[in-house]
């Protein structure tokens, strides 16, 4: 993709957290709420007022830090990160500078070439959102909503790690659903709720040095992060050829030209003027914490994963399709209490239930039938009573129609249980065959291919209630006597 060069990342990801109140007041967090409405002198910023600090703000940010394997700090103080800015009435944003709430560990991605590979993280810290500044609602005037200034935010730093665009979007991908695992964050890119910086630089393959990197600001899905990376990589190097070189600097990325664009460089470079901040005490993370919020963890990806591989022996590609949703990998697991055959279980998962739930657009919450009834399919399936067609393209649907139904109940009142009774299939393939003789001699002489003309008799006999399975199997029998 980059030729000769390496291109190098490191992401900085600001995770909404799904608090119900902000980060320092007690102001309502709601989404889509009337504007300038959840807000109170503390997010105005009024002079006099006191932060309070969210505890729920640590819980989540210990619950992130403990998927991810960092250490957690116990003493852990708050600073202020002084600018101004017109949707940040404060002056300044409450954030952790010199003591992050969690250092180290890693997120486990696939690469380019589908191996595992680790991406290690630097830090996590806690801090709060800004308002909203809206650009494009009035034609003269920039609109100001306060209501997001102050929710509270884990930003999320990864090493220098990350090696192309696609490794970039699996990273991504990844974090997203741990934070959707975690339910710290609804994940959702294009509402803002999580939000990626992308660190980009280029080096030649085999270099040991890092080059100068800039930093591509405020991307808001997985597909722009990697097109904007794609993008600023191949400029860079297209400076780097032209003997020119690259200075650090902020850039945003232009979505629809698909173009990141210099904002402000180094020399334009912010002094936040960092210091401890006054109004907040330190907050200690006691042992006893992290313990009670490690033991109410709930199930991660990667665990759950895991024990599909290994212990449920499906594929990998199952696996990944299974846990891209927690409570559509509950649901399998669910189902795996109500049938031994993990594979079709997951066949049904993957395939009949996804397609239904894509084409109403509707979450595996909403889904109506229980595990207990798929699990009754696949057991009818798996005893002979039914086709694996006819549970598909029959049983599924009617029980769709009618979900409190047995699915038992519907085959035997529609008919749908097929024969594997051998008797009864027997007399099928004997009138079959007492009607066509000569066909018979001719099979018998070697036309194989009249299996088909036989089949299809037997079939219309039993009104298509014959397992097909058996069916062939005594039909050779009896032309090979
Ligand atoms: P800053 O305050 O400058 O944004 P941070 O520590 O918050 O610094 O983030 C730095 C980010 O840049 C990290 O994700 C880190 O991995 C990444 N990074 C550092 N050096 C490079 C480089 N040479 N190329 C690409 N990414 C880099
Ligand atoms: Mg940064």
């Amino acid at each position: 993709m980059f030729g000769d060069y390496e291109v190098v990342v490191g992401l900085e990801i600001h995770i909404q957290l799904l608090t119900k109140s902000k980060a320092y007041s007690s102001d309502s967090t709601e989404f889509g709420a009337l504007p300038n409405s959840n807000i109170s002198p503390i997010s105005l910023g009024h002079p006099g007022t006191l932060p309070k600090f969210n505890h729920k703000t640590l819980e989540y940010g210990i619950r992130l830090g403990l998927a991810c394997g960092s250490t957690i700090r116990e003493e852990n103080q708050f600073a202020r990160k002084n600018y101004f800015y017109a949707d940040l009435p404060k002056g300044y944003q409450i954030t952790q500078d010199t003591t992050p709430l969690c250092n180290g560990g890693e997120v486990m991605i696939k690469d380019d070439e589908g191996n595992d590979k680790r991406i290690g993280i630097t830090r996590i810290h806690m801090e709060e959102d800004s308002g909203k500044s809206i650009h494009d609602l009035d034609p003269y005037h920039t609109l100001i909503d306060l209501n997001r200034a102050g929710v509270p935010l884990l930003e999320l730093v990864s090493e220098p790690d990350i090696r192309s665009p696609q490794e970039a979007y699996n990273y991504l991908t990844e974090v997203r659903k741990l934070v959707r695992y975690l339910e710290i964050c609804d994940g959702n890119m294009e509402e803002g709720s999580m939000r990626c910086d992308a660190n980009v630089s280029v080096r030649k393959k085999g270099s040991k040095e890092f080059g100068e990197r800039t930093e591509t600001k405020n991307l808001n899905s997985i597909r722009n992060v990697y097109r904007a990376i794609e993008f600023e990589a191949k400029r860079q190097i297209e400076v780097i050829e032209a003997g020119g070189s690259i200075h650090m600097e902020t850039r945003g990325f232009d979505a629809v030209k698909g173009v990141t664009i210099s904002q402000r460089s180094k020399e334009m470079a912010h002094d936040y003027r960092y210091f401890p901040e006054p109004d907040l005490q330190r907050i200690f993370v006691k042992e006893d914490e992290i313990s009670s919020v490690k033991s109410e963890l709930p199930p991660l990806p990667n665990e759950v994963f895991r024990r599909l591989t290994k212990d449920f022996e499906l594929s990998e590609y199952d696996a990944g399709v299974l846990t891209e949703d927690k409570e559509f990998v509950l649901f399998f697991l669910d189902l795996c209490e109500h049938t031994k055959n993990y594979k079709a279980a997951a066949n049904w998962m993957n395939g009949a239930v996804k397609s239904v739930l894509n084409d109403k657009t509707i979450h595996i919450s909403e889904f109506k039938i229980k595990p207990q009834q798929i699990a009754e399919i696949i057991e009818m399936v798996d005893s002979g009573a039914t086709s694996n067609t006819i549970a598909n393209q029959k049983i599924f649907p009617a029980l769709l129609e009618n979900p409190e139904a047995s699915p038992k109940k519907l085959a035997e009142e529609n008919n749908w249980i097929q024969e594997s009774n051998s008797d009864a299939i027997s007399e099928f393939i004997e009138e079959a065959l007492n009607k066509f003789p000569e066909k018979v001699e001719e099979y018998k002489a070697g036309k194989k291919s009249l299996m088909g003309l036989f089949m299809g008799e037997v079939m219309k006999s039993s009104k298509g209630k014959a397992d097909p399975k058996m069916a062939t199997q005594l039909l050779k029998e009896k032309l090979e006597q």
